[in-house]
């Protein structure tokens, strides 16, 4: 799938809310859409729109999610990139698909671009025992960073990019007139996980009584992606086992079996 580097999905279906929960990053995030939606507003009394932010938290949180219902909520284009696609990279390919990335986004501007794990590429410099590609990566920092700089404040793309590390990012991504706000996006609390299942369970067929509030109980530490996970996981065993509606015994074994599978991920980290 290295071919597909970054893509443009003039898909503009996900809006806030298929985002369950993060009331508090949407609202922060919610200032980027009209932003996007309403530039001039901002511009004409001198003000400057941002160019970036980061959202920072856990993995399966919604970053993606929520960078998506962005574009879907200002009906702009989405461009995205992975920074774990850069790390087997030949030399100089990665600063031209920056490059070409945000050549691309300023033609359809007004434009979301979306960088996940950018902790891939935005690592500090310097800090790195593989020399080889480590220049690489550098480079491709680098041409981010002039990218960033060169696009005027009024060329109204916004960068957002994702992390789980932002303590590894390298300073100089934060700096002024690039990442230079941070937006939170933490683990579910009950209240949130419960919305979160709501969400997730809107296309399947299950029990009328399902009790929602038990099952944001039984999942403290999941999130959102573990949680849609369950689900799909419940509705695979009830039609497994015949049934034309989930009922709460198959979310029940579908939890076991993602609690099996985080405590032999956290066994091989620690
Ligand atoms: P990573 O850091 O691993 O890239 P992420 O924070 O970008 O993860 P997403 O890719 O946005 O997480 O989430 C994966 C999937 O989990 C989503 O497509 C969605 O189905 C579900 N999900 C995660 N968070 C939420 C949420 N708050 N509301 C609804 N669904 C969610």
């Amino acid at each position: 799938s290295r071919a597909r580097l970054f893509d443009e999905k003039n898909d503009t279906r996900t809006t806030f809310s298929d985002v369950a929960g993060l009331e508090g990053a949407k609202e922060e995030i919610q200032e980027i859409v009209e932003f996007l939606k309403n530039p001039e507003k901002y511009t004409s009394i001198g003000g400057k729109i941002p160019k970036g932010a980061l959202l920072v938290g856990p993995p399966g949180t919604g970053k993606t999610l929520l960078a998506k219902a962005v574009a879907g909520e200002a009906q702009v284009p989405f461009f995205s990139l992975s920074g774990s696609d850069f790390v087997e990279m030949f030399v100089g390919v990665g600063a031209s698909r920056v490059r070409d990335l945000f050549k691309q986004a300023k033609e359809k501007s007004p434009a979301i671009i979306f960088i996940d794990e950018i902790d891939a590429i935005g690592r500090a410099r310097g800090k790195s025992n593989f020399s080889g590609s480590n220049d690489e990566r550098e480079n491709t920092l680098n041409q981010l960073l002039t990218e960033m700089d060169g696009f005027g404040t009024n060329t109204n793309v916004i960068v957002l990019a994702a992390t789980n590390r932002a303590e590894i990012l390298d300073k100089a991504l934060m700096r002024a007139g690039r990442f230079d706000r941070q937006i939170y996006v933490d683990l579910p609390d009950v209240n949130e996980r419960k919305q979160i299942f709501a969400v997730h369970l809107k296309k399947i067929k299950k029990v009328e009584n399902l009790d929602l509030d038990f099952l944001a109980k039984q999942t403290p530490g999941f999130s959102g992606a573990d949680i849609a996970n369950v689900c799909n996981e419940a509705a695979l065993t009830a039609a497994r086992k015949g049934k034309t509606e989930v009922d709460k015994q198959d979310f029940l074994d579908a939890v076991d079996r993602i609690v099996g599978g985080l405590e032999k991920k956290n066994k091989i980290i620690t």
